[in-house]
């Protein structure tokens, strides 16, 4: 970028324009998990602990924690004086062993595991019941994988980040190989791995229906029609957040000059953006639109701001809550919460 630094001069504003991706932000899986620890908060009072950060955004998860909800990364870690309350498992998913553990305890868990993340576990375990050793395509570490890995016995999941890793890849055995992806992957990279696996192994089976979720292919299908003549590429996310990151890439690959991965306006290197910028903005499955909004307010204070919509398809899945969370009534405060308002 260039060695102007506009500075929101009134008589004589700098212009820039800013391309706004949609679909963008949360979506369905995120909004089903936050809205299980507002209602749990609501049905059955603070604390409600979740195990682990219920999606990737420190904004969403120091609001409900200011509303009572207490993070925690293993089920040990609540006080025996509070086995009665409330623990929801994230978005993520978890290992089987970790409802297990919460019966073996006495915990009362509510599972905010996204549908389409058991959706791959089924996949998963459809594979094994039928023979197959499992490579699953995902970052090893991501809690996702860990949860995957944890629908199956151990030994029976390979897990495969790379192309050069599916070149790698040593048969198990004589049996057959199955496949699934994590949810949040980057599609066209994927692609490129399944298409090194089914070199190596011809016979390797896919699953049913595809594992990368539809909010993370719409991400990417908006990032990739906005991003070829941006000079920055703003993608609002955690560092932690597979989806957001894979963002980041995928405006690159598409044409971006430049892209970043903020979690606050703060974190944008305003002095290095020159007047006339073309500027994309996108945001991960679990940051909030007010932070869009901030960083869009932003921009509007230091430039003259003309805003573009780059927007590729309406999204309306709504993966509704379970039944004993259905009759809590929400203030109009917790619905702005729970829509990434406020
Ligand atoms: S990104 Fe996809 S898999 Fe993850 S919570 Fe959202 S909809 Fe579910």
């Amino acid at each position: 970028m260039s060695d102007h630094a506009p500075n929101g001069d009134a008589s004589a504003p700098h212009q820039l324009t800013i391309r706004l991706c949609g679909p963008r932000g949360f979506c369905a899986g995120v909004d089903r998990a936050i809205q299980i620890v507002v209602l749990a908060l609501k049905k059955y009072g603070a604390p409600v602990y979740v195990r682990h950060e219920i999606v990737h955004n420190r904004y969403v998860v120091e609001g409900l924690q200011a509303r009572g909800a207490v993070f925690i990364e293993e089920l040990h870690e609540i006080p025996t004086e509070h086995r009665q309350c409330p623990v929801v498992f994230s978005a993520h998913g978890v290992p089987k062993s970790v409802p297990a553990d919460a019966e073996a305890r006495n915990l009362f868990y509510l599972d905010a595991t996204c549908p389409l993340v058991s959706k791959v576990h089924k996949q998963a375990m459809r594979h094994q019941r039928l023979g197959r050793h499992v490579v699953l395509i995902g970052h090893a570490g991501h809690p996702e994988v860990i949860g995957t890995m944890g629908q199956l016995p151990e030994g029976s999941v390979s897990i495969v980040e790379t192309e050069e890793d599916a070149a790698r890849l040593q048969r198990p055995g004589e049996g057959e190989l199955g496949f699934v992806t994590q949810t949040t992957l980057s599609v066209d990279d994927t692609a490129g791995v399944i298409r090194a696996l089914q070199e190596r192994f011809p016979d390797i089976i896919a699953p049913a229906a595809e594992s990368i979720c539809y909010a993370t292919t719409n991400r990417q299908d908006a990032v990739k029609q906005a991003a070829p003549g941006t000079d920055l590429f703003l993608i609002v996310g955690a560092p932690n957040s597979s989806n957001s990151k894979r963002l980041v890439e995928v405006a690159l690959k598409a044409g971006a000059d430049r892209s970043l991965l903020v979690q606050r306006a703060d974190d944008i290197p305003w002095h290095e953006i020159a007047a006339n910028a073309v500027i994309g903005l996108s945001a991960g499955a679990s940051a909030p639109e007010i932070i869009v909004e901030e960083i869009v307010e932003g921009f509007r204070e230091r430039f003259a701001t003309q805003l573009e919509l780059a927007i590729t398809v309406e999204e309306t899945e709504n993966f509704p809550v379970m039944r004993d969370l259905r009759d809590v009534e929400l203030t109009n405060a917790d619905m702005a919460f729970l829509n990434g308002s406020a």
